[in-house]
């Protein structure tokens, strides 16, 4: 770790974040990384120079716990903890976490809260570009090699640049991804994509978050090159990294031995093992088709992998005409069995958990609410606190107001933990 005071700049490269992701009320940052401080703002870089947070330090900004962050799919997010998001507690009630994502695009959130309007979290806009005119007129001076290359690279990462580099990453995967795992919350969604397998098996009316394509399997060349560019694009900074995402909608449906095939060959061509922290997380999407179809072994050989798994399922109903409404093209009584599997998983296997998602609408019928709170609150024996539900707003028209008691009502039943699914992309 280097640190200089230049002009109003503490300058620190190459500090050590904390080696795993805690739940904390304040943001603590993983990892390696370095860091600008001004007298208002504090603003962190990764080991490619690439800003990544941004929080203010002076009384103008909303709370001290909150934070701007900037995902590799060039998205901020304002994490807020602040009374205009809701009290805390209730904040943590809700989505597991101590604070709000407020991701800058349209979501699925239901709280009508715009972060974005307020000017003192637009300023913090203007002091990173500020930052660049600060550090261009630094150059000049005999500065040490370390601090000088960092400034450099700083410098390389204006908007444009960063632009080209989220292009460049989804140019690697196939396009942007539309939707996370809800679980990556667990690792502040900073998860390496491989996309195994395009499209999904339903392509349910109701969705937003769908591509368009056919479930197709991707080639295991293909899955090669992808990891091969994966490496060369994360350079240094993927020590950084923890966490794999196995794409996209559903990674479970390519089998057994693709995804096994691919989640080994990722830990070992993206030296996950070397990782900051070396607690590999594994995540993906799945089905209730793909959950009732995969079979022990894979579940074993998941197990026994060098990483904790966790397979998040779209159940979305367990009322028989809510799932016809919705066009989801499946039967209560698979649900029903999938949701039976996924208990018996989180029993049987300490490395392996699958968490599962319902919608929450304010269009769905009574019927659909009264199934899905007497389903969750009759759950046989739930062991060790595995296998959360999330319920996720169906996007457009939600309102906190009609949305969060009826969430409330829900949760407070439910013998597993319940929370929202908020929709992030990458
Ligand atoms: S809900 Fe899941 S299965 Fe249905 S279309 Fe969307 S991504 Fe595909």
């Amino acid at each position: 770790m280097t640190s200089i005071r230049l002009k109003n700049m503490m300058i620190t490269t190459d500090k050590k974040g904390v080696s795993q992701f805690n739940k904390t009320s304040f943001p603590q940052r993983f990892g390696r990384y370095s860091e600008i401080r001004t007298q208002d703002y504090e603003f962190q870089f990764n080991l490619k120079g690439e800003i990544k947070s941004i929080r203010g330090l002076n009384m103008s900004w909303p709370h001290p716990s909150e934070i701007l962050r900037r995902t590799d799919g060039n998205d901020w997010v304002y994490h807020s903890v602040g009374a205009s998001a809701g009290p805390r507690t209730k904040v943590k009630e809700a989505i597991g976490e101590y604070y709000l994502p407020c991701p800058i695009y349209p979501t699925n959130t239901v709280w009508a809260f715009n972060p974005y309007s307020d000017p003192n979290i637009a300023q913090a806009f203007g002091a990173w570009y500020q930052l660049f005119g600060t550090l261009f007129d630094t150059r000049q001076q005999g500065l040490i090699p370390e601090i000088k290359n960092f400034i450099d690279l700083v410098m390389n990462n204006d908007d444009n640049k960063l632009l080209q580099q989220t292009e460049l990453l989804h140019s690697i995967i196939g396009g942007r991804l539309s939707v996370l795992p809800p679980d990556t919350r667990h690792v502040e969604y900073e998860v390496i994509p491989l996309v195994i397998a395009d499209g999904c098996l339903y392509h349910c009316d109701f969705c937003k978050v769908k591509t368009h394509q056919k479930f197709q399997p991707q080639p295991r060349e293909k899955i090669l090159r992808q990891l091969e560019m994966l490496k060369a694009f994360y350079g240094e900074n993927i020590q950084n990294y923890a966490a794999l995402f196995l794409g996209n909608h559903d990674a479970l449906a390519a089998g057994r031995e693709l995804v096994e095939w691919s989640a080994i060959e990722a830990y070992n061509r993206l030296d996950m093992r070397n990782a900051f922290g070396n607690n590999p997380k594994l995540f993906l999407f799945g089905s209730v088709a793909s959950l009732l179809k995969a079979d022990d072994t894979l579940f074993e050989q998941l197990d026994r992998s060098p990483f904790y798994t966790t397979i998040n399922i779209g159940f979305e109903s367990v009322d028989e005409d809510t799932l016809h409404q919705l066009k989801k093209p499946m039967a209560v009584k698979e649900v029903r069995e999938a949701f039976e599997k996924m208990m018996t998983i989180n029993r049987d296997y300490p490395n392996l958990e699958i968490t599962g998602n319902f919608l929450l609408g304010e269009n769905l019928s009574q019927e659909h609410n009264q199934s899905l709170t007497e389903f969750l609150g009759n759950i046989p024996n739930p062991k060790n606190g595995k296998g959360a539900v999330y319920l996720s707003p169906l996007m457009g028209g939600n309102r906190a107001e009609s949305l969060l008691p009826l969430f409330y009502q829900i949760k407070e039943r439910s013998r597993l933990p319940t929370y929202l699914y908020l929709i992030q992309r990458l």
